[in-house]
């Protein structure tokens, strides 16, 4: 569903399907709103094409204004997975959370600041423009292109996590607080408390009349809240597998199917009577594959008496593994990024081990319970 743009200082950036629908809605809304109440007398093309390129150029402020998160992270050595760009911003995927307050600050501010610049960069252009008389449709465009990165630059600051202002909110709690725990569960509980003043204060708006900023208050308000339960969740995840290894809570002792067993018998053999969701396929000591109930569901019924496992299966080039060394919190994100329920550990082709999204979810409730 999202389209992948191409990779910037290393990092791959995607675009989210819902970013078309909002870019079409904003050129609509500038095209037939905004621009033609503010500079009126021009063409109908013109204003479309103020729309678009004004469309165009805010979301590409917001990819300037993500990368140059990116920026300091990278140099920082934090990993960034990728940038998705969706709704009125862009999501940095951060594999780790900054080691210490200071670099959270220095991160959080890089991108209000970078958008300031913007709007200030734009900002003179569009008052040089109108010294020098240069067309209306020029103007306008650089005119609004600064006012958006100014309300970009604003609406980022706002002191609610996971928005930039919400970070450096934390990295001053966590300084001084030393609980890193403990300030993004303040951050969350500040945060919890500006998006439901913004919901009341849309609904507020609605009901004296202006029905359109209401909406959009109330679904920023929204986005606020989710994002930072979302954060606070991930947040207490991390901590909880704090310095597991895939190693410590993968299964050893896996069972395996071999190749040659038909569908069918796998179904009432191993299905029918273990409580797995998926076998490595093994054959002389060596993985050929994995087979899941989602294989076996896409052999329709009558075929799985012919069909044998080693056709049904996931071959090994296309199953998803991890290494023994690695972190869980890897385990977990590889799992969520490739959508797959289980890992397997190998050793060239030797299966180690197993480890499910089941051994996941145990092993964070048991140390949520018992460690912190
Ligand atoms: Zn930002």
């Amino acid at each position: 569903m999202s389209v992948r743009l191409g990779k910037i200082m290393g990092i791959p950036v995607t675009i989210h399907y819902t970013l078309w629908f909002v870019f079409i809605l904003i050129a609509w809304s500038l095209a037939v709103g905004y621009m033609p109440s503010q500079y009126p007398g021009l063409g109908v093309l013109t204003y479309w094409a103020i729309g678009i390129v004004s469309a165009a150029i805010l979301f590409a402020s917001v990819l300037v204004h993500e990368l140059s998160h990116s920026y300091i992270a990278k140099k920082n050595g934090l990993p960034i997975a990728r940038i998705t760009l969706f709704f009125f911003g862009g999501v940095s995927e951060m594999t780790e959370e900054p080691q210490n307050p200071g670099l959270e600050v220095r991160m959080a501010t890089a991108g209000p600041l970078m958008s300031f610049l913007i709007a200030a960069v734009l900002g003179a252009l569009w008052y040089l423009g109108g010294i020098a008389r240069a067309p209306v449709a020029i103007t306008a465009t650089l005119g609004y292109g600064a006012l958006i990165n100014a309300i970009l630059g604003i609406f980022n600051l706002l002191p609610a996590f996971p928005l930039d202002g919400g970070r450096v909110f934390r990295g001053s709690i966590w300084k001084r607080s030393k609980s890193f725990i403990g300030a993004t569960r303040t951050a969350t509980r500040v945060s919890e408390a500006i998006s439901l003043l913004m919901m009341v204060g849309g609904f507020a708006s609605i009901i004296f009349g202006d029905f359109v900023d209401g909406i959009w208050i109330i679904f920023l308000g929204w986005f606020i809240r989710s994002g930072a339960e979302t954060s606070l969740r991930q947040t207490l995840i991390g901590e909880a597998l704090a310095g597991v290894r895939v190693a410590d809570m993968m299964t050893r002792d896996v069972m395996t199917v071999p190749g040659n067993i038909t569908v069918h018998q796998l179904v009432s053999n191993y299905f029918l009577v273990h409580r797995h969701g998926g076998y490595p396929v093994v054959e002389d000591g060596q993985v050929l594959g994995i087979v899941t109930m989602q294989c076996v569901r896409s052999i329709p019924k009558e075929r799985r008496e012919t069909v044998t496992v080693k056709e049904a299966m996931i071959p090994c080039e296309r199953t998803v593994t991890v290494s023994a060394s690695a972190s869980a919190l890897d385990a977990m994100n590889i799992m969520a990024r490739q959508n797959v329920g289980r890992l397997l550990i190998l050793e060239g082709s030797r299966l180690l081990g197993i480890v499910t999204r089941g051994d996941l979810m145990r092993t964070i409730r048991t140390r949520q319970e018992l460690v912190t």
